[in-house]
């Protein structure tokens, strides 16, 4: 693990000071993909945001964005994308053993392994806790049988943080426990599922007498709920208004599906770079969810686009500019609001570090960021597609297309724009939908009432089904 002093104490400027010293000493583009993040993940600026004992530096999440950022701007590749960063490596760092962190965190900074999210199912989406999928013991095993949906990443992943039940005579909160669940066996099978952007960026997964290890238990036996509200928290300031990857994710895929560990790193950063010119340079933040749940550009393409949009105002001025209605008072007042909605989640994330470095707190802070997050997305799309006007009617559904699109428009935009509108619907429901964050906010922070219910004390397997 990494030797390196917390980040705690260290002013954001100090911080971005170390990296750029660090990475002179560093970066080399001729290392391998797999060297690069091997060096990058032992130093702890993979994912900075982790405990100093979890390969991090202990730093709040707006200085790991910074030095993802950093990292961008001089040139280096940046740590590897996905859900392995953003959520399984959090989340094992504040539950896992000593040894779990060892093999799984380690596997995750240094891009080896690819992770998914095997939590919701059909008939458990916001009521998470309802989950049927159910998890036996066998000897030092447990086996698994169930169904998951909506796996984002799924085709691609190694492993899977995965929510079974493990106890069906305890309150339905209680009997779930958390496992890493090894994708590659038989017993798991994934259905990738087609959305109307055309790509297939989620999957239903089933789980059919699949194994995972007593040792990959996360957390504890039935202590499943805690741990996974520690992903969900993760999840939701992660994916919220200007928050970027939460633990400052790059671009380029992990694991032995996708990953391309054995690739010159330079090659690998020039390439992106070609790909990707618009996304990188035009209204960006550099970090943003293209490779969490909208997808990677190497398997979809619409996060990349999301993550440009999401703090949209540099792009859509631009594009206001090339189709003449930057003028138009409207439109300029939509693009003032989508530029003061990123400006207050920026000015949120300073408030929070600021309250946060002096002990305290902001609660509920990682709801309103995800809420805000909804809102901007659908402020972009409205936006976008009014601004391209009838040019935005068309949508390409494969390369080609796209190629097509941009030659005929002169310009990426317009296709990203497509992406984002098409794709805009689902933010406002991952990571959990713009209603529960409202609940959770309203119960939790306000302390209303919970609605009347005896699901916390009536054993699950007496509930009634789906309740
Ligand atoms: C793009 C995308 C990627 C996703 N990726 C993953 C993933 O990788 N892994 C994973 O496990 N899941 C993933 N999800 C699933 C996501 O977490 C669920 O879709 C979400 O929690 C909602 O559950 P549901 O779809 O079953 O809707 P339901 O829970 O059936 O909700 C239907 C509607 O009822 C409303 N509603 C439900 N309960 C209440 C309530 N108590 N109060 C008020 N309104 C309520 C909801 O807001 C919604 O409008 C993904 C979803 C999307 C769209």
């Amino acid at each position: 693990m990494t030797d390196t002093a917390t980040a705690h104490d260290r002013t954001t400027d100090e911080l971005l000071s170390d990296v750029r010293t660090w990475l002179a000493a560093n970066w080399d583009p001729d290392l391998s993909v797999s060297a690069w993040w091997e060096r990058l993940g032992a130093a702890g600026w993979s994912a900075p945001g982790l405990p100093v004992d979890a390969f991090g530096k202990g730093a709040s999440r707006s200085d790991a964005i910074a030095v993802a950022q950093e990292i961008a701007a001089y040139g280096a590749l940046g740590a590897p994308a996905g859900l392995g960063l953003l959520l399984a490596a959090p989340t094992i760092a504040a539950h896992g053993t000593p040894e779990q962190i060892e093999l799984h965190v380690w596997n995750i900074v240094t891009g080896k392994r690819a992770w998914c999210q095997l939590f919701s199912e059909p008939q458990a989406g916001s009521d998470l806790a309802g989950l049927q999928t159910r998890a036996t013991k066998d000897g030092e095993d447990w086996i698994v049988n169930g169904q998951k949906v909506w796996t984002s990443g799924g085709q691609y992943a190694d492993m899977g943080m995965l929510l079974a039940r493990t106890d069906a005579d305890l309150p339905k909160h209680q009997g779930i426990s958390y496992f890493a669940l090894d994708m590659r066996q038989t017993g798991v099978e994934v259905r990738p599922l087609r959305e109307m952007t055309g790509r297939a960026l989620f999957n239903e997964v089933f789980l059919t007498e699949a194994r995972v290890g007593n040792d990959a238990l996360i957390g504890g036996l039935n202590r499943g709920w805690a741990v996974a509200n520690t992903t969900l928290m993760n999840e939701r300031a992660g994916l919220g208004s200007g928050g970027g990857n939460a633990a400052g994710g790059g671009l380029v895929q992990p694991g032995t599906v996708l990953g391309t560990p054995d690739r010159r790193v330079g090659d690998v950063v020039d390439s992106e770079k070609l790909a990707e010119p618009n996304l990188r340079t035009r209204g960006g933040s550099g970090t943003n969810d293209r490779v969490n749940k909208g997808g990677g550009r190497e398997h979809g393409g619409v996060g990349g686009a999301l993550g440009a949009m999401r703090d949209g105002f540099g792009l859509l001025a631009q594009l206001a500019r090339s189709k003449g209605v930057s003028a138009d008072a409207a439109i300029r007042q939509d693009l003032v609001r989508c530029y003061t909605l990123g400006e207050l989640g920026r000015f949120n994330r300073l408030r929070l570090k600021a309250v946060r470095d002096q002990g305290g707190d902001i609660p509920g802070m990682p709801n309103i960021a995800k809420l805000s997050m909804s809102q901007i997305v659908r402020l972009n799309r409205d936006l976008g597609l009014r601004i391209c006007g009838a040019s935005g009617t068309l949508h390409a559904y494969d390369d080609e297309g796209r190629t097509t699109l941009t030659q005929t428009f002169g310009d990426p935009l317009v296709g990203i724009v497509t992406e984002v509108a098409l794709f805009a619907q689902a933010p406002p429901i991952y990571g959990g939908t713009d209603q529960v964050q409202r609940n959770i906010i309203g119960e939790r922070v306000l302390g209303l009432p919970k609605e009347q219910s005896n699901d916390r004390t009536t054993p699950f397997s007496e509930l009634p089904h789906n309740a």
